[in-house]
């Protein structure tokens, strides 16, 4: 989220944000209504999801760390579980954490850009998130998660999403100017490629990435983990 006014006033707009607060439904009525969402399927703008949806992200009121993805592949839509892939051993490693840290949703909030599975196109690719979700959930979703402190956007879908105007033309001009966006935004959204073997050629032509922000993403996150 970009950084903005905090609206803590004794009257006025305080009152107005408790009772959106109170009309707000509760983090586990909202996990629920996203797992029981069919939206793509029976709703869909276009061409409905091509099997049964299966909304997969992990949340809990603790989390400080949200890994802000994509939309997940088809190992995690087997799975159930988001990165269970290669892709996920990657992330995993960007951010210097393990397996059962990654998992533990009390520290990290995992919450892809498409809850579901979005199929694949002719030449076996995954196709973009499935754009119903975003409007659908997303903002409610992360307005249940007050303890954030650190984002990563992974990929240019998400990093729309969160950055909004402070998002470059391009991934590598979004990715490019990490330091800054660090600075601009709170909760700190920290910019990344999605970790996907096809992004191999991306890492080789850009090593500043593993250099110089892969060091700082592992501190922020053990930092943020520190204090969980
Ligand atoms: S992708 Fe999102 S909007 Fe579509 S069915 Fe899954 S949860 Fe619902």
């Amino acid at each position: 989220m970009v950084n903005g006014s905090r609206t803590n006033g004794p009257t006025g707009t305080g009152r107005t944000e408790r009772q959106a607060a109170r009309r707000r439904p509760s983090l586990e009525a909202l996990i629920r209504d996203i797992r029981a969402c069919r939206i793509c399927r029976d709703e869909p703008v276009g061409t409905p999801l091509p099997h049964e949806p299966r909304p997969v992200f992990q949340v809990s009121e603790r989390a400080t760390i949200c890994v802000a993805g994509q939309a997940p592949g088809t190992r995690v839509h087997a799975s159930g579980r988001p990165f269970t892939d290669p892709s996920g051993d990657r992330l995993r490693e960007w951010m210097g954490v393990d397996s059962a840290t990654f998992y533990d949703q009390n520290r990290i909030a995992i919450v892809p850009m498409g809850f579901c599975f979005p199929g694949q196109d002719g030449r076996g690719a995954d196709l973009p998130p499935r754009r119903e979700c975003p409007p659908a959930w997303r903002a409610k979703l992360m307005a249940g998660l007050p303890n954030i402190r650190l984002v990563l956007a992974v990929g240019a879908y998400a990093q729309g999403w969160h950055l909004g105007a402070l998002a470059g033309r391009s991934l590598t001009e979004t990715v490019s100017a990490w330091r800054e966006i660090a600075a601009a935004t709170d909760p700190v959204v920290v910019p990344l490629p999605h970790p996907s073997w096809r992004n191999n050629a991306w890492l080789k032509k850009n090593p500043w990435f593993g250099a110089e922000l892969l060091p700082v993403l592992r501190d922020r996150v053990a930092e943020e983990l520190g204090r969980s």
